[in-house]
């Protein structure tokens, strides 16, 4: 009496929501020794915002409400057309938006580039995650911070889609990967504490160190820290 309901998160004590016991809870549905649990906790481990890893994630276990998965749940009208919202040319389901779309394929291989790194991509979301981890297989500092590139990438993806199609925005490769190079850089600026680049600096930098060695590239906060002193000391003289 007197007071009005309200939600409340019953994995806390406070009642109020909190990632570590979302993170604790999921961990104990999935399984912690299965496979889903080490890709889940390799996710969490990154420093990107969690409602972004949330949505990685939901891309992995193929729960993004795709038109396909719309109609298969009936939450679609009769009829209503299926078509990717990127390349309008065929059925939107997960695996063809995030991966083998004209629009997000040449996204990845764009990133690749920059990157410096040389693959065929795989276009089921299982193999393209594993292929994406076991490109860069090095230390566990830069496999985390290059994994940041694959939860941009899908969450850049989406975004570009919903622009599209509640929107009507055009869709622009150029712009897409900019996005995920954006959304990294942020992300680097806010946790790394000794990240001071540009965000112009930073992506040619990557550029650079790319095409140099892909393995040292995943030192992405120092490699780019040291260019950026290298690049200020070739332009003072
Ligand atoms: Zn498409």
């Amino acid at each position: 009496m007197g007071t009005s309901d309200s939600w409340c998160w019953i994995k806390e004590g406070s009642g109020i929501y909190s990632v570590k016991s979302a993170y604790v809870e999921l961990i104990g549905v999935i399984g912690l020794d299965s496979e889903e649990s080490r890709v889940f906790r390799r996710l969490w481990q990154t420093r990107s915002p969690s409602n972004q890893i949330a949505f990685a994630w939901k891309v992995i276990i193929n729960r993004v409400q795709t038109r396909t998965d719309l109609a298969r749940r009936h939450a679609l009208p009769i009829n209503f057309s299926l078509v990717c919202g990127l390349c309008a040319t065929e059925d939107e389901n997960c695996q063809h938006l995030f991966f083998s779309c004209q629009v997000s394929w040449t996204v990845w291989m764009k990133l690749y580039d920059w990157l410096g790194i040389k693959t065929v991509l795989l276009i089921d979301v299982e193999s393209h995650f594993r292929q994406h981890e076991n490109l860069l297989l090095v230390s566990k500092k830069a496999w985390s911070s290059l994994l940041l590139i694959w939860i941009a990438a899908v969450n850049a993806i989406w975004q570009c889609r919903n622009g599209s199609v509640f929107r009507g925005e055009r869709v622009e490769v150029d712009r897409i990967v900019e996005l995920v190079q954006y959304k990294v850089w942020k992300w680097l600026r806010t946790k790394e504490n000794n990240f001071l680049s540009s965000f112009y600096e930073w992506v040619l930098i990557q550029a650079i160190c790319g095409g140099l060695d892909a393995g040292e590239l995943c030192c992405i906060a120092h490699c780019a820290d040291f260019f950026v002193g290298a690049l200020h000391l070739a332009l003072a003289f």
